[in-house]
């Protein structure tokens, strides 16, 4: 996205009133567009707080890639090592088992009990959870979530 597109926004605050997450949390997407024309705003921990519904980019008035720009933003961030604890941990999770949300023994027990299979994913599989470990780590996100 280029710069000059950030710029043609002119603060109407269609994109804040369209954010369900603004509603319950500190996330103010039109006051990061507007920050964003003058500082460096990758650090700023509302970015991750953006459920990325795509909204905001939908509805702005000026076309502005809102969402991507957000996208773009975490990317940096997380480049630059700001990432949220949990966020961390969830990459971590994907690492080692190639879940986000990996199953645990309860929802194993509720799959059992309604006759379905422990899981049908990586899980049951270990050479494509190896397969998968591999290509995360050919792109370097091992690194990227390192403490
Ligand atoms: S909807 Fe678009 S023009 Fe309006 S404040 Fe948000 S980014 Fe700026
Ligand atoms: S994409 Fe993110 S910032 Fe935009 S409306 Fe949805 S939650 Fe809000």
């Amino acid at each position: 996205m280029k710069k000059s597109e950030i710029l043609t926004c002119f603060q109407c605050g269609t994109c804040h009133a369209s954010c369900p997450s603004g509603k319950y949390t500190s996330l103010n997407i039109r006051k990061i567009v507007r920050d964003s024309m003058k500082k460096d705003v990758s650090g700023e921990p509302e970015l991750w707080m953006c459920t990325t519904c795509y909204n905001c980019q939908e509805r702005c008035p000026r076309g502005i890639k809102v969402t991507d720009a957000v996208l773009l933003l975490r990317s940096e961030a997380v480049k630059k090592g700001n990432i949220l604890p949990a966020h961390r941990k969830v990459c971590g999770f994907l690492l080692k088992t190639g879940h986000a949300i990996p199953i645990d023994d309860k929802h194993i027990t509720i799959r059992e009990n309604i006759g379905l299979a422990e899981t049908e994913t990586v899980h049951k599989y270990p050479e494509a959870l190896a397969e998968v470990k591999s290509l995360l780590r050919s792109t370097g996100f091992d690194e990227l979530i390192k403490e």
